[in-house]
């Protein structure tokens, strides 16, 4: 397996490490639970998913929707829900952040679950937020054009 589409758990959580993370995480879940209800994945997407939480999608994929999504936009799961991918889709369009969704989001590390995403930002496990994206129309292109290209 390509290293670029996993954590592979670098470097291995301590014990000590998440006791810590508990800690982090109080502080963690006091913004980030009411604002994008977070579900504590700790390898945190959100600047790539236009700030909307991709892991309330109950399949809880990460790198967009599941292929049933309803013509209006509805949850396969939950007809009653709008799909997280379409929100992030439509968010991502209005912030002028469609190019991050074109990124692949690693496959997700379970050993990483329910420890502090900033923690292991800080400890390089997994990348830090992308705050600002410039020329995201052109950058879109370009990704289309190199597509068509390998596909020649
Ligand atoms: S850490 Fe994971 S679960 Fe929490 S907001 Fe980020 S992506 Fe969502
Ligand atoms: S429709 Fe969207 S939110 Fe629902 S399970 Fe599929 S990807 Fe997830």
């Amino acid at each position: 397996m390509p290293e670029d589409l996993v954590t592979l758990h670098k470097p291995p959580i301590t014990a000590g490490e998440r006791k810590i993370s508990r800690f982090m995480l109080l502080f963690e879940s006091i913004v980030k639970v009411p604002l994008f209800r977070c579900q504590h994945c700790g390898e945190c997407l959100l600047s790539s998913t236009a700030f909307i939480c991709c892991q309330n999608c109950p399949k809880r994929l990460r790198n967009g929707p599941c292929g049933g999504t309803g013509e209006d936009g509805s949850c396969e799961v939950y007809a009653e829900r709008k799909c997280v991918w379409y929100r992030i889709y439509f968010r991502s369009k209005r912030l002028s952040r469609i190019s991050l969704l074109y990124k692949i989001n690693k496959i997700h590390d379970w050993n990483l679950e329910g420890t502090s995403a900033w923690l292991n930002v800080f400890r390089k496990r997994i990348d830090g937020p992308i705050w600002l994206v410039r020329n995201d129309k052109q950058k879109v292109k370009d990704m289309i054009v190199d597509d068509v290209e390998r596909e020649d």
